[in-house]
């Protein structure tokens, strides 16, 4: 089964840089229209953690989870 991965984004550290939305292979993360960076394609993470390592503000986690089925 393929493993599938949980990007949370602490809004209150997200500063909006986009850093991480750059950094993303799979086009995962959005800023969202309050200039918060967010998971909007969750299901395309491939778990690389990228977007983790380069978040200046440590805003991001990327957890790896059970899947559903
Ligand atoms: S890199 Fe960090 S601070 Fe910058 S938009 Fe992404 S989550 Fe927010
Ligand atoms: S872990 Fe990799 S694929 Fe997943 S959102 Fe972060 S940069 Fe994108």
């Amino acid at each position: 089964m393929a493993k599938q991965f949980k990007v949370d984004v602490n809004g209150a550290w997200c500063k909006g840089c986009s850093l991480c939305i750059g950094v993303c292979p799979k086009s995962v993360l959005d800023l969202t229209d309050r200039l918060k960076a967010e998971a909007a394609r969750q299901k395309d993470c491939i778990g690389c953690r990228q977007c983790e390592n380069i978040c200046p503000d440590l805003a991001i986690t990327v957890k790896e989870v059970e899947a559903n089925g």
